[in-house]
């Protein structure tokens, strides 16, 4: 009974995820996924970065500082850029802003990323809702990008605890919630969770097993002002 239940629960997930209409991607899009520290790209971002790259499709991750909170900075560049090939995708980590419990300019962060929009020629960018996942400043900050011109911007849609840490269970409501969404393997993304050794604490290894954030990614679609 429960082999069954088992097998009829993958043949649904399997159903679910190959659904080509729920992704908001387009296979000649040029996706700048916007986040505030290293680590936040295979913490929240990583089935959305596994999608782009199974689909061949151009991504970058622009990460806005070095996490520098406890002095790793520098580490943790390099743990970035580490994980970033996990995924086989460009990154650039900026000292352009301050890793800490407060709000970043809004203004500042759409300058710097409009700069960064322009050198990457992208058509779509990907980052934190207001919420920003985990409720942290620096995630919440990116939330003030707006569209730039005919740039799509979406925001990762940030869900309650319960649906957070219900792993691919959560994917049941995300079919229904009629947002647009991806779901990709989290095997790259433990991978990349791994390059990251200076965040590795105990409860990180929960967050593998239970966080829905490393199997599916739904975004809230941002228009222009
Ligand atoms: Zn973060």
């Amino acid at each position: 009974m429960i082999l069954l239940l088992a097998i009829m629960f993958m043949v649904v997930v399997t159903i679910i995820s190959l659904r080509p209409r729920a992704s908001p991607f387009k296979p000649n899009d040029r996706v700048l996924v916007v986040t505030a520290h290293p680590d936040d790209e295979c913490m929240f971002f990583g089935p959305t970065l596994c999608h782009l790259a199974d689909r061949n499709i151009q991504a970058k991750v622009l990460c806005l500082s070095a996490g520098n909170f406890y002095g790793k900075g520098d580490q943790r560049t390099k743990e970035l850029e580490a994980s970033c090939k996990t995924y086989s995708v460009e990154n650039e980590c900026l000292n352009s802003f301050k890793d800490g419990p407060f709000m970043w300019p809004a203004s500042k962060i759409q300058e710097t990323v409009r700069s960064h929009v322009s050198k990457f020629r992208a058509t779509c960018i990907v980052t934190f809702d207001k919420e920003g996942v985990s409720g942290h400043r620096n995630h919440i900050s990116c939330s003030a990008i707006q569209p730039i011109s005919n740039i799509r911007v979406l925001h990762l849609e940030s869900v309650s605890i319960l649906r957070k840490f219900t792993a691919t269970i959560d994917l049941g409501i995300t079919f229904f919630a009629k947002k647009p969404y991806v779901v990709a393997g989290s095997l790259r993304s433990v991978k990349a969770m791994f390059c990251h050794r200076s965040q590795l604490e105990w409860f990180r290894f929960l967050y593998i097993c239970f966080s829905r954030y490393m199997t599916i990614n739904s975004y809230h679609p941002i228009s222009s002002n």
